[in-house]
C-alpha cells in the first residue's frame, strides 16, 4: 500500500510524561488489501480503531509485539483509498542517551521549565505514532497538531499553518510537512524564543529560515544562525537547490545532540567552538537536508549514502571557506577512526541498528569516515566537475535541478555506481567492488632495485585495483597510472621518495594500524584500572 497523508493530532503531557494521539491515516492500496499492518510501540495502545469513519469492534485488531494488525470489514482493491483513525496514548518509551537510543527525552530548561522531544531513527517513528518504520514508509504529506500547555511552543515539520488557543491556555501548534522521512517527524516542546529571516537563494527563490532557542541564550543563538545563510550557499553550490524552499529552513534546539529532522533539524551542540570556525553539528544534520531527505536511500544498507556524504561535506565545507590546509586537516582527523571491520555494503536488506551497531557485525561508524575518504578518493580520481554532477544526479534524480522540478527520492548503492559510469562514461565497478563490499583497505606495496621503483596495488580478495597513484621524487610529483594494478618508475638510488603526497588515496596505513591497536589497548589498561578501583 502507498501511504498518501497521515495527519496526526498530539498531546503532550509532560507532568504525566505521557501522549495521547488520534492518527487518521490515508493508504491507497497498490494490491488488493484484506488488512493493515501498521507499526505502533506496545505502550501505546491502540485503545480505538475505526476505518472510513467507522469503529471496529476490539476483536479486529491485535497489536502483540508493535505490529498492529488491523482485519478490514471489506476488502480494499487494488487502487482503492482506505481511511483508518487511531486512538493511541500512553506512557512512550524513554530514551536513555538519544539520539544513540531512542524514544522520548522529557528534560528542563535551566529555570525548570519542560523541555521535550523525541527521536526515533533506530528504534522507529512507532515510539510515538502509527507509522510504517522503514524508509520506503514515507508518507506523502504528514499533517501534525501539537497540543502543549500554556507558554509553551511546539516547532516541527513542514510550514505552519496556524496557533490555536484553546480556553485553558494550552496550544495547538498545526504544521504540515510534504514526504518526510518517517523517523523525522519529530516532537520538540519547549519555551522557545524564536529568530527568524530570509535567504536569498542562488537559484531566484527566497527561503524563510527559523531557529527556536532556550530563553537567556540570545548571543549564541544569533551566532548559530548566522551560520545558516553561508551554510545555505555552500550547500546550493556544490549539490544543489535547497529541497525544502517552499516549506523553510528549521532548527530547534533539543536536549538531546541532533538529528536530521526534515525542514526542523535537531540541534543539541551546545554552541561549541572549533577551530575550523563552524558549528559541525548543525553543518552535519542540516546536511542531511540533501542527503537523507531529499535523497533517502531505500535500504539501510545504503546509508552510506546519508553519513559518508554528510562527513565529507564537512572538510568539504572547510575547503570551501578556507581552502586545502582545512580541508587536508579535517580529512586527516577523520582518517585515524576508520575501523575496516565489516564492509560497508552488504548487499542485503537490513535494519537500522544492523548498519549502525558495529557489534551486530554492520559497519558502525565506517559509513561516516570511511565513506567521507571513499567519496574524497573518488574526487580525486574522477575530478571536481564529474564529482559534482555524480552528486547532484544522485540527489536530485537529474542534472539540473531547479526549485520546483524535482521531488524528494529514493536512491541505492548500485544506482550510484550507475551515475558514476552515466557521468564518467568509464565502469568504475572496481572502486566500489574495494571500498564499500570488502572490509579491508588496499594496500600499496613499493619495491626498490637499483635506479628502479616498483609500485603494486594489493586489494583485499585479490581484487582489480588500477588506482593512478602519484609519487614524489626529489620534490618533483609524478603519476602514474598503474594499469594492471601496477606501475614502474625510474628513480635515482638515493632519492627520496614519497608516495601519494596529498594522500589523495584512501588505503592501508601501517601507522595508523598500530596507533589505533595502540590506543584500544590504553582503553583496556584505563578500564581494567578502573576496574580495581
Ligand atoms: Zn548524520
Amino acid at each position: 500500500m502507498r501511504f498518501d497523508v497521515a495527519d496526526l493530532a498530539i498531546e503532550v503531557l509532560p507532568e504525566m510524561r505521557q501522549l495521547k494521539g488520534v492518527a487518521t491515516l490515508t493508504f491507497t492500496a497498490t494490491a488488493p488489501l484484506a488488512r493493515l499492518v501498521i507499526d505502533l510501540d506496545t505502550n501505546l495502545g491502540p485503545q480505538g480503531i475505526a476505518i472510513d469513519g467507522k469503529a471496529l469492534p476490539a476483536s479486529a485488531w491485535s497489536n502483540p509485539d508493535g505490529q498492529l494488525t488491523i482485519a478490514l470489514p471489506r476488502p480494499i482493491a487494488k487502487g482503492g483509498t482506505v481511511t483508518t483513525t487511531i486512538t493511541y496514548g500512553g506512557t512512550p518509551h524513554v530514551a536513555v542517551r538519544a539520539p544513540w537510543d531512542d524514544g522520548m527525552v522529557w528534560s528542563q530548561t535551566p529555570d525548570g521549565r519542560p523541555w521535550i522531544a523525541s527521536t526515533a531513527e533506530g528504534y522507529g517513528c512507532d515510539l510515538f505514532w502509527p507509522c510504517l518504520d522503514f524508509p520506503k514508509g514515507e508518507p506523502g504529506r504528514v499533517d501534525l497538531h501539537i497540543t502543549v500547555p500554556k507558554g509553551l511552543k511546539a516547532p516541527a515539520n513542514g510550514v505552519l499553518v496556524g496557533v490555536d488557543t484553546l480556553p485553558d491556555g494550552r496550544t495547538t501548534w498545526n504544521w504540515s510537512a510534504k514526504s518526510p522521512n518517517p523517523y523525522s517527524v519529530a516532537l520538540n516542546i519547549g519555551p522557545y524564543e524564536e529568530i527568524s529571516g530570509t535567504y536569498k537563494s542562488r537559484f531566484g527563490n527566497e527561503i524563510p529560515m527559523f531557529y527556536w532557542y532556550l530563553p537567556g541564550e540570545e548571543q549564541q543563538a544569533k551566532e548559530l544562525f548566522a551560520e545558516f545563510a553561508p551554510t545555505l550557499d555552500f550547500y546550493e553550490s556544490v549539490v544543489g537547490p535547497y529541497p525544502f524552499g517552499d516549506e523553510k529552513v528549521g532548527v530547534v534546539e533539543t536536549p538531546h545532540k541532533g538529528m536530521e529532522h526534515q525542514t526542523i533539524n535537531a540541534y543539541g551542540n551546545e554552541y561549541a567552538k572549533a577551530p575550523e570556525g563552524f558549528d559541525w553539528l548543525f553543518q552535519h544534520e542540516f546536511g542531511h537536508e540533501w542527503f537523507g531527505n531529499q535523497l533517502t536511500a531505500a535500504n539501510w544498507d545504503d546509508y552510506w549514502l546519508h553519513e559518508g556524504y554528510e562527513s565529507y561535506m564537512q572538510p568539504f565545507y572547510g575547503r570551501w571557506r578556507e581552502g586545502e590546509a582545512r580541508y587536508a586537516a579535517m580529512m586527516l582527523g577523520q582518517r585515524n577512526n576508520i575501523m575496516n571491520q565489516a564492509p560497508i555494503v552488504s548487499g542485503k536488506l537490513r535494519t537500522e541498528e544492523e548498519v549502525y551497531e558495529a557489534d551486530k557485525g554492520g559497519p558502525g561508524q565506517d559509513i561516516y569516515m570511511k565513506g567521507a575518504w571513499m567519496l574524497h578518493t573518488l574526487r580525486n580520481l574522477i575530478g571536481d566537475d564529474a564529482f559534482k554532477q555524480v552528486t547532484t544526479l544522485e540527489v536530485y534524480g537529474r542534472p539540473d535541478p531547479r526549485p520546483g522540478n524535482f521531488k524528494p527520492r529514493f536512491g541505492s548503492t548500485q544506482e550510484y555506481i550507475a551515475n558514476v559510469k552515466k557521468v564518467t562514461g568509464k565502469d568504475y565497478g572496481w572502486f566500489f567492488d574495494v571500498y564499500l563490499k570488502q572490509a579491508a583497505l588496499p594496500k600499496l606495496v613499493q619495491q626498490r632495485r637499483g635506479d628502479q621503483l616498483t609500485l603494486t596495488w594489493q586489494a583485499p580478495a585479490n581484487l582489480p585495483f588500477p588506482m593512478p597513484v602519484e609519487v614524489q621524487v626529489d620534490g618533483k610529483v609524478t603519476k602514474l597510472p598503474m594499469t594492471g594494478g601496477t606501475g614502474t618508475l625510474a628513480v635515482p638510488a638515493n632519492a627520496h621518495v614519497v608516495l601519494d603526497p596529498w594522500d589523495r588515496i584512501l588505503k592501508q596505513n601501517d601507522a595508523i594500524d598500530r596507533y589505533q591497536a595502540y590506543m584500544k589497548a590504553q582503553m583496556a589498561k584505563r578500564a581494567a584500572a578502573a576496574k580495581k578501583e
